[in-house]
């Protein structure tokens, strides 16, 4: 029970008061698109707010790319390829991906509560965040130079297989996890060899902003461009442009399909890291208690905003009414609040708007016969009532047919379904459009790696969740998209191969 006897009056002003000093402290200078090394304007003027969901305080107003700007970041990213980039050896791009690292690294506390004031996910989170990110630059730095493409002698003939880069990639990305998507594309597209135009999420586009501020020094002009704005505008300028040799998306599986029919007019490569419904599977040899902390970590860290978000659980009949129980006590000491106090678990989503959809979801979701064992709506607690807060929920005796099932809600909200035949329940966990993740939990050695390759996804948690090492390849099967990031596999996505067959008679 909380000791603080002060009004919801007085708590929620310190909140507003934390976050305008926050904001004094860490808003970047420049909000403008960052085209060819410069910040600009959008060429028509416009721009849009971004707001903190903590507070629904305006934040910054921000560029707002659209057709136009994207012309000319393309353009710009071009001339840096075709007069400079091309020429840098996989050694000095090693170095400039390593430096980016270290500037990133060197400003973790600054980056992390920008990220938290742009997007109210929890202090604790964002820091994990931007570690990760500056962690990812160094692992393509560090692969870089491996990257030599083979040669073949093959009697009257000398073979080379190389590895050239696309040129000049186009990268879209949502607003989840916003800075460490940047990495996630900027790193593989620039150690390929690329120069990019990336659009970050119009919800949180101020991390990205102030990486291109951190990285001015670092980044020949024109290598990498940032151009903010909405996705029908922006957005869809980049990925359908006809100089863009190679689109990376990130985001829904929705605006993943019209990416990929608009990349079809140019026949440009694609990738496409998208949603996901992941089941989490528990046998009744483990702790409840073990069960209970992953199950909790796999659905609301990060708000239950990820895309591998463990959302269905598959809990044994034998332990099912001790890991509820468990989960319902750990959902009740959960401290949801301002997100950019470290004792926080739970921030708000990131918009009025995603809050809406979600509670659309849970009203189906009571229509459909299901019941909350937890939440269900929204905090009575009159102190959150500027924020986009969703209490943490549990829905039980759904159909698994059903809408708040099937379809990927994107907030803290996990559906329950018991078991005690195997391969029924392998049948419904299977039974979704997604399989990016899934998590099994159990102490049997056996039955953790039948279950792993039983769940068709493309990312397989044993005994953990969320935890993604560079190396280790991430992305979807099913409609969850198309390629792998965090891995090897992930340059040769930036990449095309060239042989080149000499004659030796
Ligand atoms: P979204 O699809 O609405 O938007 C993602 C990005 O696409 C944004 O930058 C948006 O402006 C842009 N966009 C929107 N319409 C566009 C269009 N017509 N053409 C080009 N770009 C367009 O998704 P969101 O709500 O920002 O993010 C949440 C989604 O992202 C979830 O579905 C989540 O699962 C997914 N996601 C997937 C991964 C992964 O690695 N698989 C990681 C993070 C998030």
């Amino acid at each position: 029970m909380s000791s603080d006897t002060r009004s919801a009056t007085e708590r929620r002003d310190e909140v507003r008061q934390r976050h305008q000093e926050a904001a004094d402290e860490v808003l970047p200078e420049q909000t403008g698109l960052y085209i060819d090394g410069e910040f600009v304007d959008a060429a028509d003027g416009e721009t849009f707010d971004t707001v903190d969901p903590t507070t629904g305080e305006v934040l910054a107003s921000v560029a707002r790319g659209k057709e136009a700007d994207v012309d000319d970041a393309v353009e710009a990213a071009w001339t840096a390829f075709d007069e400079e980039w091309s020429d840098y050896s996989a050694g000095r791009r090693q170095r400039v991906l390593t430096a980016i690292a270290d500037a990133i690294e060197d400003h973790v506390e600054e980056l992390a509560r920008l990220e938290t004031l742009d997007n109210g996910k929890p202090i604790s989170e964002a820091k994990i965040d931007i570690r990760g990110a500056a962690e990812h630059f160094r692992y393509f730095a560090g692969i870089v130079r491996e990257n030599g493409g083979e040669t073949m002698n093959a009697g009257s003939r000398y073979g080379q297989v190389i590895k050239e880069p696309y040129g000049v990639v186009g990268q879209v990305i949502p607003w989840n996890f916003p800075l460490m998507m940047a990495s996630w594309k900027l790193a593989p597209a620039l150690a390929a060899g690329n120069c990019t135009v990336l659009k970050p999420a119009e919800q949180t586009p101020l991390t990205a902003l102030r990486l291109a501020e951190l990285i001015d020094d670092i980044v020949p002009d024109g290598v990498v461009n940032i151009v903010p704005g909405y996705g029908e505008e922006a957005g869809a300028a980049l990925t359908g442009h006809p100089d863009i040799r190679k689109v990376a998306f990130t985001g829904s599986t929705a605006v993943g399909k019209q990416v990929m029919k608009s990349a079809a007019d140019t026949v440009t490569d694609v990738t496409l890291e998208l949603g996901g419904k992941s089941p989490v599977v528990v046998f009744p040899d483990v702790h409840p208690k073990k069960a209970v902390a992953l199950v909790k970590s796999a659905i609301f860290y990060n708000t239950g905003e990820c895309c591998e978000a463990g959302s269905r659980l598959f809990v044994h009949e034998d332990i099912a009414d001790d890991v509820l129980d468990g989960l319902v006590s750990a959902i009740d000491d959960m401290t949801i609040g301002d997100p950019l106090d470290e004792e926080t678990d739970l921030g708000p989503k990131v918009s009025r708007e995603q809050v809406d959809r979600t509670m659309e979801f849970l009203e189906k979701a009571q229509e459909e016969g299901g019941q909350f064992l937890a939440g269900g709506g929204q905090p009575e607690d009159e102190a959150l009532s500027d924020g986009c807060f969703v209490e943490p929920t549990l829905i039980e005796g759904l159909d698994h047919d059903s809408e708040a099932v099937q379809e990927e809600i994107f907030g803290p909200v996990l559906d329950v379904f018991r078991w005690d035949d195997y391969d029924e329940m392998m049948a419904l966990a299977n039974d979704v459009e997604y399989g990016l993740a899934g998590g099994v939990i159990t102490d049997d050695i056996t039955k953790a790696n039948t279950t792993a390759r039983d769940i068709e996804a493309g990312y397989i948690w044993i005994n953990s969740y969320h935890d993604l090492v560079a190396g280790l390849p991430f992305g979807g099967y099913k409609q969850s998209g198309i390629g792998r990031e965090l891995s090897a596999d992930t340059l040769d996505h930036y990449q095309q191969t060239k042989t080149i067959n000499l004659s030796l008679r």
